[in-house]
Formats: structure tokens, sequence, C-alpha cells
């Protein structure tokens, strides 16, 4: 119960890893405000963990609305009484295509959300942050805030690069307030997202091919990572980014495997003479 008595917001908590992140941060103690955009599917998720035994409220925001977030932290501190971690998880992505191919409107739509609504929502939690001298911020980026990844746009790209620059930049103006800013960034996750924007066996060629531990991430793991940069263990960590991914950023963007068990198979062979 390490998240006893804190409270965390998750945005976009009604699917996927949003509401992979609420369960494993109540499931540690905090009380959880489960935020989107989503009435129906949101008071699902509370009352799962409700049934749980943990603490849920759902209250509808939509992260690009300023005035729809002042008025969830109004909802989050007159349940609870504090707001002291916020997940930036909402996000969305357009079909993936050419520069020339995406149009405005997708990249406002895409970089509104992920990196505009992330700005406002932080800009939302700084009063009762302020208040208590101390908070915990954490955002969802993806591989694709390191590296260019061929799986989606640029727009996808670009605002979750953004996210990066964002972290680095609060990470020291917040500093003096106590609050630490850390970005989490989920390789492959099988969610309504990817399942919207590639097909099955591609997440399968690409599974077996780039991720060394040969799999996808489950939104619980997602989770832990989150509520590690949540607890009282990471207090010196800020301004970081780490990839849960299975190992895909460390490879070259092509199957190694093959190639690295020949040469470990080798050198065992070459000790053991
Ligand atoms: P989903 O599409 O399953 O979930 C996205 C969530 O964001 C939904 O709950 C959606 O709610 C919410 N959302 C979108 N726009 C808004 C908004 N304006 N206001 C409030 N909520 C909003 O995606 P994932 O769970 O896969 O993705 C979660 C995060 O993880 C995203 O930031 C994504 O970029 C990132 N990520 C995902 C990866 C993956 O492999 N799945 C890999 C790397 C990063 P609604 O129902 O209202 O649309």
């Amino acid at each position: 119960m390490e998240l006893k008595g804190k409270t965390a917001v998750v945005t976009g908590a009604n699917r996927g890893i949003g509401k992979g992140i609420a369960k494993v941060l109540a499931d540690k103690g905090a009380n959880v405000v489960v935020m989107g955009r989503n009435r129906e599917a949101l008071e699902q998720v509370a009352q799962e963990i409700i049934a749980a035994n943990g603490n849920a409220m759902a209250v509808v925001a939509d992260v690009t609305q300023k005035n729809s977030l002042d008025a969830m932290v109004e909802a989050t501190l007159k349940k609870f009484g504090s707001l002291d971690i916020l997940v930036n998880n909402a996000g969305v992505e357009s079909p993936a295509a050419l520069l020339q191919d995406v149009t405005e409107e997708q990249w406002d739509k895409v970089l509104n959300t992920n990196l505009k609504g992330v700005f406002l929502c932080c800009q939302a939690v700084l009063p009762p942050m302020f208040n208590q001298n101390k908070g915990r911020i954490i955002n969802i980026g993806s591989v694709a805030s390191l590296r260019m990844t061929f799986l989606g746009s640029v727009n996808y790209s670009a605002s979750k690069h953004g996210l990066i620059g964002l972290t680095k930049h609060l990470a020291w103006e917040l500093a003096d307030h106590n609050i630490t800013v850390n970005t989490v960034c989920p390789g492959g996750v099988s969610t309504a997202m990817t399942e919207s924007t590639t097909s099955a066996e591609f997440r399968d060629k690409v599974r077996k091919r780039l991720i060394p531990l040969g799999r996808s991430s489950s939104c619980d793991e997602i989770g832990e990572a989150v509520s590690f940069f949540a607890g009282e263990s990471a207090a010196m960590i800020t301004g970081q980014a780490i990839a849960v991914d299975g190992g895909i950023l460390t490879g070259y963007g092509e199957d190694l495997r093959a190639v690295v068990r020949a040469r470990m198979a080798s050198l065992k062979a070459a000790g053991a003479q």
C-alpha cells in the first residue's frame, strides 16, 4: 500500500493503458480519479476498482478543454482532499500517412490532445500541488518519443517527442515546488489504439523481429512503471524518460536475435575448448 493516502488523476482512463494504470495505482492504495470523455466506461472502471476494495471516482473531462480540467481538479479536491499525482495518459493517433497526406485537421487533433492536452493538465493541477509543496507528474510518451517509428505519422512522433522537451523543462521549473516530472515510454501494448492502426499479422511480425523479449507489454506493466515514479522510491528522479518496451530501443530496428544467439553460441564453444 505504498500510495495509501495519495490521490492520483489518470487521464484517458476508460480503457487501454489508462485503465491499467488506474487499477495498479488503486491496488497500491491511491485514491484514483478515472478521467476521460466517456462517462459510462469511466463509471465502469471506477466500479471495478471499488469492487476490488479500492477508492475511485469517475470524472468526465476533456484534456483539450481547460474549463473541464479546472472542474475536474475541484471535484477531486472535494472528494479526496488532495491531488498528488497526475498521469497524462490520454492520447490519440491518426491513420499512418506520409507527410504530404497528413491533413491540418489530423495534425491539430494529435498535437492538441497529446501535447497541448498535457500542458493544460499540468497547468490545472499546479494550484493543489503548489499548496502541498509536493507532486508527481508522469507522462505517457512512446518509443516514438525517443526514436522515429515507422508505425505512425509525423504528427504522432512530433507530439510524443514534444513530451520529452516538456518533461525536461518542467523538471527544472517545478523542482523548487518538490514536483517531479517523468515520462514512461511504452513500446507495443495491445489496445484499441494499436488495433485501429495496425493488423494483428503486422503486430506479430514486429513483436518477433524487434522486441528482444518477444512479446507486447501489458497495460499493467505500464502501470507498474508509473507507480514507481509516483512512489517515494522515485523521489530523486526527475526529467527522465524510461522505455517499457521489452528492449525495442536497444536494437537497430532489425531482428538481431539469430545473430546474437550465434555469437553467444560460438563464444560458449570457444570457452569450452
Ligand atoms: P486507447 O485509444 O485505447 O486509449 C486512449 C485513451 O485516451 C482513451 O481513454 C480515450 O478516451 C482518451 N482520450 C483521447 N482523447 C481524449 C481527450 N481529448 N480527453 C480525454 N481523454 C481522451 O489508447 P492506448 O491505451 O493504447 O494509449 C494510451 C496512451 O499510451 C496514449 O498516450 C498513447 O499514445 C500511448 N502509447 C500507446 C502505445 C500502445 O502500443 N498502445 C504505445 C506507446 C504509447 P475516449 O474513449 O474518450 O476516446
